[in-house]
């Protein structure tokens, strides 16, 4: 039983700019986890990914990334297809070649479309990226993102679907996001507890090595507008989550993307370890 905690990129008290010095900075401030972000575009080559992956696996720091935003799955424009199935085989060969274990991305948006034709069409268009992905040996998880944004599809039920019916999708909780988009109202502990006990029944250990993000959150009646830093209105707030997580001895990785990154990170991690102690 064990939470890794990390950033999303690289730490803000890191002198270096560079993944790979992202990567050493974290375990210096004892950091387990650091999701690379390729959000912008995929930029890092593939040898350079290898370097970061031997210094990852050496100093155990879990690997994953994020995908470009330029991703839409629901998508029935043949360019727009296009662009997201080379983000995303991209963005998994290059985590794939860094030792990550999953890429995590935006499934898409639902435009015109109705909820059932948008999961349809994401489905298949997440087969086909798949069988491209899977056929030149690249061994990784593709992890569906809980969106922030009612406009957007990736609701809670959305990707625990997708989850059960790909066998190499798994669903990324994303907690403000859910919050923020109606799919959850996170205040208490019992609202935690009722996420992992679904995640639990729908898809069994997948409790044991989740991958989830982690900030408080603003937002309006349309969802996410901005992540903001632990601590400044506590929505949703961190400390039941901890709890709920030491007291059922979930595994996995909660990566921050609070602004503030590492520290906050290391604020969630600290809670976290001084709460197992507690434990009889
Ligand atoms: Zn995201």
């Amino acid at each position: 039983m064990n939470i890794r905690f990390g950033p999303a990129g690289i730490p803000i008290q890191c002198k270096g700019n560079s993944t790979l010095e992202g990567v050493q900075c974290c375990r210096e401030l004892g950091l387990e986890a650091m999701e690379m972000e390729f959000v912008q575009g995929v930029k890092l080559k593939a040898k350079n990914a290898v370097e970061i992956g031997k210094v990852a696996e050496k100093l155990d720091i879990s690997l994953s990334s994020h995908a470009p935003y330029f991703v839409n799955f629901c998508s029935v424009i043949k360019e727009k297809q296009d662009t997201t199935l080379r983000n995303i085989y991209e963005a998994a060969k290059i985590t794939h070649a860094a030792g990550g274990r999953i890429t995590v991305f935006h499934p898409g948006y639902y435009q015109k479309l109705t909820k059932e034709e948008a999961y349809e069409i994401a489905k298949r268009s997440l087969r086909g990226a798949w069988e491209k992905i899977h056929g030149e040996g690249i061994k990784i998880a593709l992890g569906a993102e809980t969106v922030g944004k009612r406009s957007q599809f990736g609701g809670f039920d959305e990707v625990i679907r997708l989850s059960q019916e790909l066998d190499f999708v798994e669903p990324v909780i994303d907690f403000a996001h859910m919050h923020a988009r109606g799919d959850a109202v996170l205040k208490g502990e019992n609202d935690y507890r009722v996420i992992f006990t679904k995640l639990e029944k729908q898809l069994g250990d997948y409790v044991k090595h989740f991958h989830s993000h982690f900030s408080e959150i603003e937002y309006t009646g349309k969802g996410e507008r901005n992540h903001i830093p632990l601590g400044t209105k506590n929505v949703p707030p961190f400390k039941p989550l901890m709890k709920v997580l030491a007291e059922n001895g979930y595994s996995g990785v909660i990566i921050c993307e609070s602004p503030k990154l590492d520290l906050d990170a290391l604020k969630m991690q600290a809670e976290y370890r001084a709460l197992l102690k507690k434990r009889p």
